[in-house]
């Protein structure tokens, strides 16, 4: 490879808009904006990113856009945020001092890899990753800025935990402020692919759905039949899909862009096998919020209808394929879309809406028991355990303040202090302070060893 003339030497210094100083290390990446290598400073790994000359120079408020994100702080602290200015006497060109990405992160399109390197974490950890984006951008968003250009490039995902840590946030503008960028094809909503509209937190919502679907089933909300059918995907047709006449896989109005058998077959059989608060966001963004900005769902719908599938997970004992249990799914026993089988489901805390799976070690939240909206930081009330003999067993320990009281079906009462567990038995009602639930679908088995707390 011949070296290019913006290229950096090792042991190169640089200079920090805050004072210090450091050294260029290894080259880490190359893209179309610029290069990313280690950096040293004062005794410390960082990455640099180093723009080539060209994007410095016709990139007008890119330096701007830069110093004060500085200036202002990463919005979450899973943003790869700048964290200085970097220069290079004698250089035309800058850039900027972020932290490494860990070693342990894959990048999100791994997800879409063949194997080796393909990656396929379980639903549970997908719907947390999508989780901790929705989170992300929450807080992003209520600062003020638009991040323009959400695609696979910008994730690296913990496939263990399904966190995120989200880079390139050199494309990150202040929302209303013309950008330097219109997105990635796929991604753009369709009034941007149209060229109607810049990139706004509007469309970022929108972006965000896409990257969700993608991440959940593998596959893009708006490739049906007509996608299948094509020949060739040139940019009018791609123009067509995307921009002018954009259609939902699954819009209850219309069958015009729906599943073909054989090629969709996974994708329905997930969607059949989604709660139906997700299908309820998805199918709102992908039919009205085509087209009315306004009714796609804000990161606060996405995360409790994420934190709720999350802890609505049972894997068919069959061929292990996940589904989200709702009350619904409850209701009408769960059999299993992609074998048929008959899914066993765990017991349930019910509050009148989606009922609570009793799956040994979840947490209880308050805020679960009434409308679902999630408060940060709340400590859990209530943990399941299995009885460490026969784990067949449940109780549901108190751990939080209140002390509750509980009334079993046969109308015998007891309370249940901080610390204390009572037995999971079919008819219990707990009152847990501000509201109270009634246990149901306890296995008979588990449930003829009495209530005894
Ligand atoms: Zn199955």
């Amino acid at each position: 490879m011949t070296p290019t003339r913006d290229v950096l030497a090792r042991g190169q210094p640089l200079r920090l808009l805050s004072g210090g100083a450091g050294t260029v290390g290894e080259l880490l990446g190359s893209g179309g904006q610029g290069s990313v290598y280690a950096v040293d400073t004062a005794g410390r790994r960082l990455a640099l990113k180093w723009y080539h000359p060209h994007v410095a120079l016709a990139d007008v408020t890119l330096r701007a856009r830069i110093a004060r994100m500085v200036r202002q702080g990463p919005p979450a602290p899973n943003f790869v945020w700048p964290l200085d200015f970097a220069e290079i006497a004698g250089s035309p060109s800058f850039g900027y001092i972020m932290p490494v990405i860990s070693s342990d992160r894959r990048e999100l399109k791994d997800l879409f890899a063949p194997p080796p390197r393909g990656i396929n974490p379980s639903l549970y950890i997908r719907a947390a990753a999508c989780f901790d984006i929705a989170t992300s951008f929450q807080r992003l968003h209520a600062t003020g800025y638009c991040y323009q250009d959400i695609n696979f490039g910008g994730f690296f995902i913990d496939a263990e935990r399904g966190t995120i840590q989200i880079c390139d946030a050199d494309n990150i503008a202040i929302d209303g402020e013309p950008g330097g960028v219109y997105g990635t094809r796929k991604f753009m909503a369709p009034e941007v692919v149209r060229r109607e509209a810049l990139p706004s937190t509007k469309t970022d919502l929108y972006s965000m759905a896409v990257l969700f679907f993608y991440m959940i089933f593998n596959w893009h909300p708006l490739d049906g039949r007509r996608e299948a059918q094509a020949s060739i995907m040139d940019q009018a047709l791609e123009r067509k899909l995307y921009g002018e006449e954009p259609c939902f896989l699954f819009d209850p109005h219309s069958d015009a862009n729906g599943p073909v058998p054989k090629v969709h077959d996974w994708v329905v059989a997930r969607w059949a096998a989604m709660t139906d608060r997700m299908r309820t966001l998805f199918t709102r963004v992908f039919t009205q919020g085509l087209s009315r900005v306004q009714d796609r769902p804000i990161e606060s719908e996405w995360r409790s209808a994420l934190a709720h599938l999350r802890e609505s997970i049972v894997d068919c004992p069959a061929c292990g394929f996940s589904h989200g249990v709702d009350g619904a799914m409850v209701q009408r026993g769960c059999s299993c879309v992609s074998c048929g089988a008959a899914v066993p489901l765990p017991p349930q805390l019910n509050f009148g809406r989606d009922p609570l799976l009793l799956t040994p070690r979840r947490k209880i939240f308050e805020y679960q028991m009434g409308g679902g909206y999630i408060v940060n930081e709340e400590p859990p009330v209530g943990s399941v355990e299995s009885h460490p003999r026969d784990p067949a067993i449940l109780g549901l320990q108190n751990v939080g303040k209140a002390v509750w009281a509980a009334r079993t079906a046969d109308g015998t009462k007891m309370t249940i202090a901080p610390g204390k567990t009572v037995r999971v038995v079919d008819g219990i009602a707990v009152n847990f302070g501000l509201r109270e639930g009634t246990v149901s679908g306890v296995p008979s088995a588990a449930a003829s060893l009495g209530s005894a707390a």
